[in-house]
């Protein structure tokens, strides 16, 4: 007879359950929480700071189109890498 420990204990039950409930949470548009962003006009205000530049997604972006004319484009796998530099 084998005997297993449990794979995950009540903490990771705990955490897991939270994650779960932070994930249920999120509306899928903005990401925020959603009972925020569904809250009844005029007792919620929304302000949209203006935006920042990703520069993983500018540079994958330009490497996507490098490789638009290769068979099958879509079916290729991009990743990116981002480095600090430091100094
Ligand atoms: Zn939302």
């Amino acid at each position: 007879m084998t005997v297993r420990e449990p794979e995950f204990g009540d903490d990771d039950r705990a955490w897991m359950a939270a994650l779960a409930y932070w994930r249920d949470t999120r509306c899928p548009l903005c990401g925020g929480d959603i009972r925020d962003c569904t809250g009844p006009e005029g007792e919620i205000t929304v302000k949209v700071p203006p935006p920042r530049r990703c520069r993983a997604t500018d540079a994958l972006l330009d490497e996507r189109q490098r490789y638009k004319d290769s068979p099958k484009p879509g079916a290729l796998l991009f990743r990116t890498e981002v480095h600090r530099r430091r100094g």
